[in-house]
Formats: structure tokens, sequence, C-alpha cells
């Protein structure tokens, strides 16, 4: 019987010298004739085709296109084609990076195609990410209806962002790590004396009516570089989570903090389903990579020269 891919799905690891990997695994039951990775081609900007064919192979699965949204990869598609026992892969990259493939025998056999992180690690590295969670101590914000609080929701996705910035060779800047309590108006003193790149506000919003359901972005009044900043956040989380925001708003009674700040509320607490999501790991692991991806494209699109590239 001919070989057939069963399965496919990606992943994030660290190759042996610490560097994030972004892997496509494909389980299949024999081993290809060839399997061959073009180089990454430019379909705009952060975005790149890798086509990998591999050849003497059928599909079993359904052809389909699986979003990764990892911060290197933004998803890949499995089609047949286009010969006859053809598979391709059509992967689609934010970076021009390199990308292998290995293949271990086994029942199945696993084929794996790894992207590298180097261009990802090489534009965050060293850059300082102020994180601010929102509330803690005595105030504790918004409240679900299963008593979930917002001050221990905003700590963990910004945990989970100060531990992403980290593995990609940035430096995250937390205005607090436990339930402190701190005095409005000068929860970003701390971190400003560090000089950071951007900041980073995470908040959940809440409303009266159990039923509704709202979602903010806002950034600093008539600063076109933390504008910027909010829409790459908003646009990231909307390809990740499938999260709607509004417009950016401004937000009110803040001075500019001499960087750009956003301030991102991408769950509405009070809404039943949005609570028992967020209690998932891989839900507030994805919210966090969601915000870290858009940061990491503002800081892209600026080296670049402008926000017309994010
Ligand atoms: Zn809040």
């Amino acid at each position: 019987m001919k070989p057939r891919i069963l399965n496919a799905w990606s992943s994030v690891r660290k190759d042996p010298e610490g560097t994030p990997v972004s892997v496509i695994s494909l389980e299949s039951t024999g081993v290809p004739h060839s399997i061959d990775v073009e180089r990454p081609l430019r379909i705009g900007p952060g975005d790149y085709l890798i086509r990998t064919t591999l050849k003497g192979v059928g599909l079993t699965m359904a052809e389909d296109e699986i979003l990764a949204a990892d911060g290197l990869m933004r998803r890949f598609a499995v089609l047949r084609g286009p010969s006859p026992e053809t598979v391709s892969l059509e992967i689609r990259a934010e970076f021009e990076t390199e990308a292998s493939f290995s293949l271990a025998e086994g029942m199945p056999h696993l084929i794996e195609i790894t992207l590298s992180g180097k261009p990802l690690l090489a534009l965050m590295s060293g850059r300082r990410i102020a994180v601010d969670p929102g509330h803690g101590g005595k105030d504790s914000g918004v409240k679900g209806p299963v008593n979930l609080l917002e001050k221990d929701c905003t700590l963990a996705i910004a945990r989970e962002l100060a531990e992403i910035i980290r593995s990609c060779g940035g430096v995250p800047l937390l205005t607090r790590e436990d339930d402190s309590y701190l005095e409005p108006g000068l929860r970003l003193r701390e971190v400003s004396l560090s000089s950071p790149e951007l900041a980073v506000e995470i908040h959940l919003s809440g409303e009266r009516d159990p039923l509704a359901r709202s979602y903010h972005i806002r950034s600093i009044p008539h600063c076109p570089r933390s504008k910027a900043l909010a829409g790459s956040i908003s646009k990231a989380l909307r390809e990740n989570m499938g999260i709607v925001f509004g417009p950016v708003e401004e937000l009110s009674g803040e001075g500019s903090p001499g960087f750009p700040l956003a301030r991102v509320e991408p769950v509405c607490l009070t809404y039943f389903s949005d609570e028992a999501n967020f209690r998932a790991p891989l839900f507030r692991r994805r919210l966090a990579q969601g915000i870290m991806n858009g940061i990491a494209r503002y800081i892209r699109a600026s080296e670049n020269g402008g926000s017309a590239l994010l």
C-alpha cells in the first residue's frame, strides 16, 4: 500500500542551542520517496511562503489549513498534489527563515519540518518590554460570575507574556509579580527607570449586563506609535483568538510616559463563557502569544520604518 499522511499539527520547541523553533509534525504510514523544502519566498512584509513537497505519498487526512500564530509561523496548509502521489505543504512564516526536515521511522513514521527561530531572536534580543498587569491587592478590578477576579487574571496573562518575551531573548519588566497594590498613576514609575521600548497594560473588561460582551484596545492620545502598537496587538489577537476589537480608543487622563503604550482588554470577565475559557491554561497561553505577536510585529515594522508594514 502507498504511504499516506494521517495527521498534521504544529508545536513550539527549543533546539539544542536553546533557540525557539516551530515544528510541523506529520504522521505517515510510510517513508516518502523525497522531501523537498524550498527557500522562503517573500509574499509581503512579514509574510514568507516556504513550499515543501513530499513525493511518493498520499493523503488520508482531509486537506486542511492549520493556524499556528506562534510568532514564527503564521499557518500552514496540507494539500494534495501538484502531481499524483504528492503532498505539498504551504507554510507561511513571519520571517525569511531556514527550514529543515527530519524523519523518525516507527509506527507511524514521523516527519518533522522545523523552522528556525533565529530571526525572531535577532529581532527581540535585549528588548525591554514593560508589562503592567492591571489592579492588585485591595483593588480587585472586575469580578466574574464564578468569582474570578480581574487582578488575578491580568497577572496570569502577564506571567505567560513575560515567559514568551524571555524565550525570544527579550527582557520583560513587570510592574508587579504578585498581588501587590500599586498607586494609580505611579504604576509605571519603577519600570520607566529602565527605559523600556514600549509598555502594555493588561486589563479585562466587564459589563453590567451578564449577556453583554465587550473588548477594548486603547492607546495614548496623539501618539501615533502607541496607536500603531495597539493596532498591531488588536490585529494579532484577532488572528490568534478571533477577538474582534473596535477601533483603537484613547486612554483618558494619562500623560505620555515617553514610550509607546497600549492597554488591552482581551477578555470580558462578566461574560460566563469568557470566564470559563480563561480557566484553561491553553487559552491564557494563546492570549499572551497573541499580545506577543502584536508587539513583535510592531517592533519589526518600526525597524523597517513604518506602520504600513503591520
Ligand atoms: Zn481593569
